[in-house]
């Protein structure tokens, strides 16, 4: 066999196509292929797709694909520019590659699993190609799938914001809950980021109208966006977010007291973690320290207490103990415990909305974490736009049309 046959089988190369060389440059490590076509043969059109087309000229083309064993091959062509009768004169679409990436469709099927597992910096090193190249692919890939996605079926959904970069803009994660993966990543925080989630649903044939339930942080933003734009929404507030600011009070309650009484000095911790990450030293201190007579300590009982009330069997036994927490909260005499629960009595229906939903915790965390894999993978990702489509690739369950 001719090693340009050799080739050309191995390419899959049909008519008009043929390989007509070859240049192997062991020092340069790299494979060139040159590919033809039959003389005097004629084209479909690529935009009317009439076929028969005259060619009517051609520009020299090439395309990076898959390695020959570890030296880097290269396809090159003279593609012809056909002169259609309807459109003019236009360039066709050769089999290997599509049309405006420098890549063959292989190279990139071969890319598009490693862009989703490994950083992109690093796929860039590897593979010895610029990072805004593989971005490329990337973005065309997702773009793709994500236009076919469906999103018909939603009717549960949370969100969340996470930094794009350190203290600087951030992008807002909106989630299928029974996906669950990531629907639609917006800029920014604000109210009109719920807008812009409704209006990429409607275009993914989902209905506003049919999301009922959604969970979120006690965010004012978000709140006012699910009012405006998703009508039949009954919101859940994330419970991690409720315990953070009764947390919040406990800690400000010792850090006023600590001047006064310093054994609370180096306490902090083992007011604010749960008994089940507590170290034994840690437990014993905090038991020590809250059989003394100290606000801190009964900050302590109220935030404990407040826990109980995802323990409660139903709704209704839950709004009792709602009521009388609030009481005791906003009769302690410690201010920052005071402010907790007027936070909680300001959210009071989302909050019970839990015994109802049953929306289960941690699931902002969830996300969270996904935004920060995604920001790793995306390290150096110079855009949220780049950010954005490496959520989508990691946490969207896209079906992409990969070439193979
Ligand atoms: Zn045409």
């Amino acid at each position: 066999m001719r090693d340009t046959d050799l080739l050309q089988a191995a390419l899959g190369l049909g008519t008009p196509w043929a390989v007509s060389g070859s240049r192997f440059d062991a020092l340069a490590r790299r494979l060139d292929i040159d590919i033809t076509f039959a003389k005097g043969a004629r084209f479909a059109c690529p935009c009317c797709e009439a076929t028969g087309c005259p060619v009517h000229d051609t520009e020299q083309k090439s395309w990076r694909h898959l390695s020959f064993f570890q030296h880097e091959a290269y396809l090159n062509a003279r593609v012809p520019r056909i002169r259609c009768e309807v459109c003019g004169v236009k360039r066709v679409n050769v089999p290997w590659a599509r049309e405006g990436s420098g890549f063959t469709l292989l190279f990139e099927a071969m890319l598009m699993p490693l862009l989703r597992s490994t950083p992109v910096a690093e796929v860039a090193r590897h593979v010895g190609e610029h990072d805004t190249r593989l971005w490329r692919v990337l973005h065309h890939y997702v773009d793709e799938a994500r236009a076919r996605d469906d999103h018909s079926t939603v009717s549960r959904a949370a969100f969340d914001e996470t930094s794009a970069r350190r203290g600087h803009d951030y992008v807002s994660l909106f989630v299928d809950l029974d996906g669950p993966r990531a629907l639609f990543v917006a800029n920014g925080k604000d109210a009109a980021t719920v807008g812009a989630f409704a209006d990429d649903l409607k275009a993914h044939g989902g209905d506003p109208a049919r999301i009922e339930e959604v969970c979120m942080d006690m965010s004012a933003a978000f709140i006012a966006g699910a009012a405006a734009h998703l009508p039949q929404a009954e919101i859940t507030f994330d419970r991690f977010h409720i315990v953070k600011i009764i947390n919040e009070g406990v800690d400000e309650v010792r850090r006023e007291e600590q001047k006064s009484r310093p054994e609370l000095k180096q306490s902090r911790y083992v007011w604010l973690k749960n008994e089940t990450n507590l170290s034994s030293g840690q437990r014993e201190l905090r038991d020590s320290l809250a059989r003394s007579n100290l606000k801190t300590a009964r900050a302590y009982q109220i935030r404990l207490t407040f826990q109980e009330f995802y323990q409660q069997p139903t709704r209704k036994d839950a709004e009792v103990f709602l009521k009388k927490w609030y009481f005791w909260a906003t009769h302690s005499r410690l201010p920052p415990m005071i402010d907790a629960a007027r936070t909680v009595k300001r959210h009071w229906n989302g909050i019970l909305r839990w015994h109802d939903s049953k929306i289960a915790n941690g699931i902002l965390e969830g996300i969270n974490s996904l935004g920060q894999a995604a920001k790793a993978k995306a390290r150096g990702y110079r855009t949220s736009h780049n950010l954005k489509a490496m959520i989508y690739l990691i946490a969207g369950k896209l079906e992409l049309a990969l070439p193979i």
